[in-house]
């Protein structure tokens, strides 16, 4: 059974947990170093990213998640999640985690529509997917091996770098559980791909 971590300093956890379960994996919250160990993959969730990374510094977790993403924990992150991986945050000078090859902005949808719902068609994931927006992030753009999943009105929604999937919206917030599969599977995937780099030592 994978065991999946779900950051749980501030923001939409519970949610997360839930869905793990559905899948019939086991959930872990993360609030302490301690809390990491034996993870086959960790959720950064949606919540404020500003007020996570305080968190992340003052429970010293930020070197130890990235040190272990370095090393192939596979990271899923949603919203403010997304924010924690990407590379580079248009208008601040350093990121977060820095992890994924992507650069993204804040608060990009207007007022008005801070909060709405959508569904979208994802690449090797399905059609009609309900995509929940709260004040949410874009991808501005992606490297060269990032794979991008998903738009919504030509904006960057969702996308693959290597072991890291971050999307821009709350795919917890919904019934709706083939997002978190597809991470399942990235698991997996990478899980064997470790195994296989063991055996041919
Ligand atoms: N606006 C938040 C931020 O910048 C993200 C919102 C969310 O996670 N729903 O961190």
């Amino acid at each position: 059974m994978w065991r999946i971590g779900v950051l749980a300093l501030q923001g939409a956890v519970r949610e997360h947990i839930d869905q793990i379960e559905k899948l019939g994996c086991e959930p872990v919250l993360v609030k302490s170093v301690e809390d990491l160990k034996d993870l086959n993959g960790l959720i950064l969730p949606g919540g404020e990213s500003t007020t996570i990374r305080k968190l992340l510094d003052r429970y010293e977790l930020l070197n130890p998640i990235r040190t272990l993403a370095q090393n192939g924990l596979p990271i899923f992150g949603t919203c403010a999640g997304l924010i924690l991986l990407a590379d580079e945050i248009v208008g601040y000078e350093s990121p977060h985690l820095g992890l994924m090859d992507v650069v993204v902005e804040r608060n990009s949808y207007g007022r008005q529509v801070d909060s709405f719902e959508v569904e979208l068609s994802i690449k090797d994931i399905g059609e009609d997917i309900p995509a929940v927006f709260i004040r949410a992030p874009h991808i501005v753009s992606v490297g060269k091996e990032v794979e991008v999943l998903a738009k919504q009105d030509e904006r960057i929604v969702l996308a693959r770098d290597r072991h890291f999937l971050g999307c821009s919206f709350h795919p917890e917030l919904t019934e709706d559980v083939r997002i978190l599969k597809y991470f399942v599977e990235m698991i997996k995937q990478c899980h064997n791909t470790s195994l296989a780099k063991l055996n041919s030592i």
